[in-house]
C-alpha cells in the first residue's frame, strides 16, 4: 500500500431526522484543526435520501468539501448499502483519516468499512490529534478499565479510522461566512443487491434517554436504599431539568433501567454538572464521569472514594441533604 497516495481528512457526516448531528459538527472541529497542522482538505462525507440541502450545514463548522451520495436506495441506514458508499467514495478519493460520531450508526459502519478495507479503527477515542510529518493519527482513548490512556496508532494501512463519542470533541463557533464545495457522487447499487429490507421502522415507545448529550446529569447509587428512595433522585432531577443517571448497583437492583447506567459497562458522560449521590466512586463509575465538568457528590462516608473525584463533596445523608439543594435551587436570586 502505498501510503503517500492518501491525503485529506474526512468526517462522516450522520444524517438524522433532515438534520446533521451534533457529534459530526463537534468532529468538523477536531478535523479542522488536524487538517491545519497537515496542511490538507477537510471533507464531510454525507449519505442519505434528500440529504444534499445539508452539505451547507457543514462548511461554518469547518468542512471544505462535502462528498455527497443523495439516492433513493440511502432512504434508510443499511450496513451494506452505506458501506458500499464509503468504500467506494474511499478507493476514489483516498482520504488518510476517517472519523465518525461513536453513535449506533457510526460503530456500525465503521467496523463493517474497516473490516472491509482491511484498515485499523480504533473505538470511542476521547482524544485525537495527528503528527504533522509522519501523518499518523494519534488516537487516545482509556484502556484497562480506564486506569491508563492508550494512544493507537495505524502505521501501515489506510484511511485511518476512529469513532469518538458525542460530546467528547467541541464544534468550532459556526463561521456563517464560511462556504465549500458539494461534490456530488453516485453509486450504482440496486435494491436487489442488498440482502437486508426494511420492513417497517417502529419507533421506542418508552422515552429514550439522551445521558451522552445531558448537560446536566444527577446520578443515584446505592446508597439510596431502595426503589422507593431511588424516587428522590428523578425528583431532583426533575426539578432542575436534569437527566437521570446510576450506578451498575443501583440499576442490578432494578431500582432504575440500564439505560441510565453511567461507567464502563454503561454510558461515557461528560455533562457540564455531573451529582453523584449515594455512589461510593468505583472506578468502573468513575471512568464514565470524571470529565464532567463540574462533579459534586453527596454521600454519608467521608472516605468515600467519589470524594477523590469531585470538585465539591457534601458529607451526609442524601435524604437530608438534596431536599435541601432542591429548596435552595428553587428560591429566586436576591
Ligand atoms: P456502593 O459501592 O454500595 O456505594 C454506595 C454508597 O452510598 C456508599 O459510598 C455509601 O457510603 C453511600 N451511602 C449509603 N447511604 C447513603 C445515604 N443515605 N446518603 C448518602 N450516601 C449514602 N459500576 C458502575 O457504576 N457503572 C459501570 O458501568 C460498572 N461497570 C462495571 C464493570 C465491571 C467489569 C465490574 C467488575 C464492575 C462494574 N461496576 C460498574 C460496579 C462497580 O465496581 C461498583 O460495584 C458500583 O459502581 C457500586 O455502585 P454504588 O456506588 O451505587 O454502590
Amino acid at each position: 500500500m502505498n501510503l503517500e497516495e492518501y491525503r485529506g481528512i474526512w468526517v462522516y457526516l450522520e444524517a438524522r431526522d433532515g438534520q446533521i448531528a451534533p457529534v459530526s459538527l463537534e468532529l468538523l472541529g477536531a478535523g479542522r484543526q488536524m487538517a491545519d497542522k497537515r496542511g490538507v482538505p477537510l471533507a464531510g462525507l454525507l449519505i442519505g435520501d434528500g440529504v444534499e440541502e445539508l452539505a451547507q450545514t457543514a462548511f461554518p463548522y469547518g468542512a471544505d468539501q462535502v462528498y455527497v451520495y443523495d439516492q433513493r436506495i440511502f432512504a434508510d441506514y443499511r450496513t451494506e448499502s452505506y458501506m458500499r458508499a464509503v468504500i467506494e467514495c474511499v478507493e476514489k478519493h483516498k482520504p488518510e483519516i476517517i472519523l465518525y460520531g461513536a453513535t449506533t450508526t457510526g460503530k456500525d459502519l465503521a467496523s463493517a468499512v474497516a473490516t472491509d478495507l482491511q484498515t485499523g479503527l480504533t473505538a470511542d477515542t476521547t482524544m485525537l490529534d495527528v503528527n504533522a510529518e509522519t501523518g499518523l493519527l494519534e488516537a487516545s482513548r482509556p484502556a484497562f478499565g480506564g486506569n491508563i490512556m492508550a494512544t493507537i496508532l495505524c502505521k501501515k494501512h489506510r484511511p485511518q479510522m476512529a469513532t469518538v463519542r458525542p460530546k467528547v470533541m467541541k464544534a468550532l463557533e459556526a463561521d456563517q461566512t464560511r462556504t465549500g464545495e458539494v461534490i456530488k457522487e453516485s453509486i450504482k447499487l440496486a435494491e436487489e443487491d442488498i440482502r437486508t429490507k426494511v420492513l417497517k421502522i417502529v419507533r421506542e415507545t418508552r422515552e429514550k434517554v439522551r445521558l451522552d448529550e445531558a448537560d446536566v446529569i444527577v446520578a443515584g447509587g446505592k446508597g439510596l436504599g431502595s426503589k422507593e428512595g431511588f424516587q428522590l433522585i428523578h425528583r431532583f432531577a426533575e426539578s432542575i431539568g436534569a437527566t437521570v443517571g446510576a450506578s451498575r448497583d443501583a440499576v442490578e437492583a432494578g431500582w432504575v433501567d440500564h439505560a441510565h447506567q453511567v461507567g464502563q459497562t454503561g454510558v461515557t458522560v461528560t455533562p457540564k454538572i455531573y451529582f453523584a449521590i449515594g455512589i461510593s466512586g468505583a472506578i468502573q463509575h468513575l471512568v464514565g464521569m470524571r470529565n464532567s465538568g463540574l462533579i459534586i457528590a453527596i454521600n454519608k462516608d467521608p472516605n468515600a472514594l467519589i470524594f477523590q473525584a469531585c470538585h465539591y463533596g457534601i458529607v451526609g445523608d442524601a435524604f437530608e441533604i438534596v431536599p435541601l439543594l432542591m429548596k435552595a435551587f428553587q428560591k429566586e436570586p436576591d
